[in-house]
């Protein structure tokens, strides 16, 4: 009788602790197995309680002689020792398979770590560009209103300056005026008095008011003038590296 176990040729025996039946070389190695079969009833139908003497391909289901013709029929049923011999033949390549596709995986976890640290980063460094920009715009606008300060302070300056040197021009005028008929040298040389020094120093407020002008750019583009030093900050740093 051939052995649907081992596919070898011998007299069926049945082991009488666990009910295992098959040829005398699988009743030996059984043996080992015997105390689980005891236990676990691997061999025997879980539907039918009958001996297990097929493999179904389609269930991936060991099944019985009922089986067959009941829950797996028409399904692709092969012998024991066929169907253990087949799936042998695949092991080793599904073994090499699985290998190859776990150092897939395993890169895309290395892979994916890699790039979370990069992303952490990232978000860091958005953090600390952002501070950069907060605290070069904030020293750009205290340069800015320092500046403003400082202008306000020569506008006021310069209007005092006019409101004192006002009167005194007139002052000079109206004594000139008054001084131009006089026909006696003496009194006229004695009330007259050189407008020059005056007008000298209306001409040096007048060049200054001149040049505070020309160096007043702000007002222009406040956005650009607050962002320019981080831009050129920026640029210089990209440059140097
Ligand atoms: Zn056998
Ligand atoms: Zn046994
Ligand atoms: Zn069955
Ligand atoms: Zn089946």
């Amino acid at each position: 009788m051939k052995c649907i176990f081992c596919g070898g040729v011998g007299k069926y025996e049945q082991c009488e602790k666990c009910l295992f039946k098959g040829c005398q070389k699988c009743i030996v190695s059984h043996k080992d197995s015997c105390i689980l079969f005891m236990k676990d009833k691997f061999h025997f139908c879980k539907d039918h309680n009958k001996h297990v003497d097929k493999y179904c391909f389609d269930c991936f289901h060991l099944t019985c002689e009922k089986c067959v013709v009941g829950n797996h029929l028409k399904h692709n049923i092969l012998p024991i020792c066929e169907a253990v011999h087949n799936i042998h033949g695949d092991i080793q390549s599904s073994i090499e398979e699985l290998k190859i596709r776990i150092d897939q995986e395993q890169s895309a976890i290395n892979y994916d770590t890699n790039k979370q640290t990069e992303y952490k980063l990232l978000v860091k460094q958005i953090d600390l560009e952002e501070q950069k920009i907060q605290e070069c715009v904030t020293r750009t606008k205290a340069t800015l209103l320092h500046n403003m300060e400082r202008l306000q302070l020569t506008v006021d300056e310069k209007c005092t300056a006019s409101k004192v040197i006002l009167p005194a021009m007139r002052q000079a005028r109206t004594t000139l005026q008054s001084v131009k008929h006089e026909k006696n040298a003496i009194i006229f040389l004695s009330r007259w008095s050189n407008p020059k020094s005056i007008i000298e120093k209306q001409e040096l407020l007048k060049k200054e008011r001149e040049e505070d002008d020309k160096a007043v750019v702000i007002g222009s583009d406040i956005t650009r003038q607050l962002l320019d030093p981080f831009i050129r900050y920026n640029s210089n740093n990209q440059d140097s590296k």
